[in-house]
């Protein structure tokens, strides 16, 4: 193989459809972000978006907003434009609450749509958060509800009639490793059990084709790739067929048929919007929905293919730059197989990261040794990945991370 160079890269800079979306975005100086598969970037677009509601909507037009500037219309409309990114119709998706919430949600309603079945099969790695809401629901609904879990690679032969919903992260979190949707779809309908997918790590980067793989649920999280903000709200999808069979568990008035009526008897909502619980959340919606009107101007096809050349790009630097460094590639290295973080393995790990953060190489550590670093093809350039793997080389050449203030653990990794 040809090696790389900082020049070849630069030329690549200069042909890149997508640089100028670079601008779009706040990037503060002296930095190379590498953790927005973490928290995105701030669009420029979402910055004056959000401070024209607080001091239009919110400052002047006060509760007249709800229907002057349609916030009661935004988690339907945010979830509709997300809709292309995941493979959605419009109607399919909407934008509320955290991704946790989410999936409580649809989790109490597939287990509802499976009576005489118990089973919620996912994968014994899959997202702690995830974990915790099955567990969760499984002490809440005491008998009604029991977690089976099974290593990636053997979901699907766990699958049985005792499944009533299986739930996967398409991407790791950890390995960026990615699951076969449609597979694991198949097989769970030819049991006669649902899927909800985790689209947390995929949503703005990955495409997903949700309706093409005939998936059931989705869930994901709007201030990943997407850059809809620290807390953002999240997303949750339910397909077309199954929207009005779901008994949601929060019955809130928001996926009320008539929340206006004010009557005291619930009736839900038909569609999507009976998945909707409490009032949401304005300005958060506001930064998302500008967020998603600069990732459709980009197109999500062209944000995949950037991302797979430079992962495959980083993968290759770290090869030829930083071997005999103790470090382990972990991410595959088929780009099919993998989402758009690279993550690298060394058993000092979190000081590793530390010693790269205070050089302004911004990526993120996961217990228990892996460092991460988020590849985002709208705010990093090519030249940015030979920038980070020469210091990360640096780095871990000249030991600079091994000081006790680089080995002394923060609150966030
Ligand atoms: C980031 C992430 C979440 C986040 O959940 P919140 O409720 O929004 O904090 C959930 N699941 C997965 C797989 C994630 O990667």
């Amino acid at each position: 193989m040809t090696k790389l160079t900082r020049a070849a890269l630069a030329e690549r800079d200069a042909r890149d459809p997508l640089a100028k979306f670079r601008g779009d975005f706040v990037l503060p100086d002296g930095v190379l972000y590498f953790a927005g598969n973490s928290l995105g970037a701030l669009p420029r677009a979402a910055e004056t978006r959000v401070a024209e509601v607080v001091a239009q909507e919110w400052g002047q037009d006060l509760v007249r907003s709800w229907n002057k500037h349609g916030w009661i219309d935004m988690p339907l409309r945010v979830g509709a434009k997300l809709a292309p990114l995941i493979g959605a119709r419009a109607n399919e998706v909407a934008a509320a609450d955290s991704t946790s919430v989410n999936l409580f949600k649809l989790l109490a309603s597939a287990l509802k749509l499976r009576p005489g079945r118990k089973v919620i099969l996912t994968e014994d790695l899959n997202f702690p958060t995830d974990h915790y809401i099955m567990q969760g629901l499984t002490r809440l609904l005491d008998g009604g509800c029991e977690v089976r879990t099974a290593p990636a690679e053997q979901i699907i032969g766990a699958i049985d009639e005792t499944v009533a919903v299986v739930t996967l992260t398409e991407v790791d979190y950890r390995t960026a490793r990615r699951h076969d949707m449609a597979a694991v779809t198949r097989a769970a309908h030819q049991h006669g059990a649902l899927v909800l997918w985790d689209l947390s790590h995929s949503a703005g980067v990955v495409p997903t084709d949700l309706n093409g793989c005939g998936a059931d649920l989705a869930v994901g999280c709007g201030y990943k790739y997407l850059s809809g903000g620290p807390g953002a709200p999240a997303f949750l999808f339910v397909a077309e067929r199954l929207q009005d069979e779901l008994e949601p568990p929060l019955a809130g008035w928001m996926g009320h048929a008539a929340p206006f009526e004010f009557s005291t008897d619930y009736r839900p909502a038909g569609g999507i919007a009976r998945n909707l619980c409490g009032t949401p959340s304005v300005l958060g919606m506001a930064a998302l929905e500008a967020a998603l009107d600069v990732i459709a101007k980009a197109g999500i096809a062209a944000i995949r293919r950037k991302s797979v050349e430079m992962m495959d790009a980083f993968i290759a630097l770290v090869e030829q730059e930083c071997a005999g460094l103790d470090l382990e590639i972990v991410t595959p290295r088929d780009a099919d197989l993998r989402g758009s973080h690279v993550a690298l393995r060394h058993a000092d790990g979190y000081p590793v990261m530390r010693a790269l953060i205070a050089r302004g190489v911004v990526g993120d550590f996961r217990a228990p040794d892996l460092i991460r670093f988020g590849i985002t093809p709208l705010t990093l350039r090519h030249t940015d990945l030979w920038d980070a793997v020469a210091i990360l080389r640096e780095t871990l050449a000249g030991r600079t991370w091994d000081t006790p203030e680089y080995h002394s653990r923060a609150a966030v990794t």
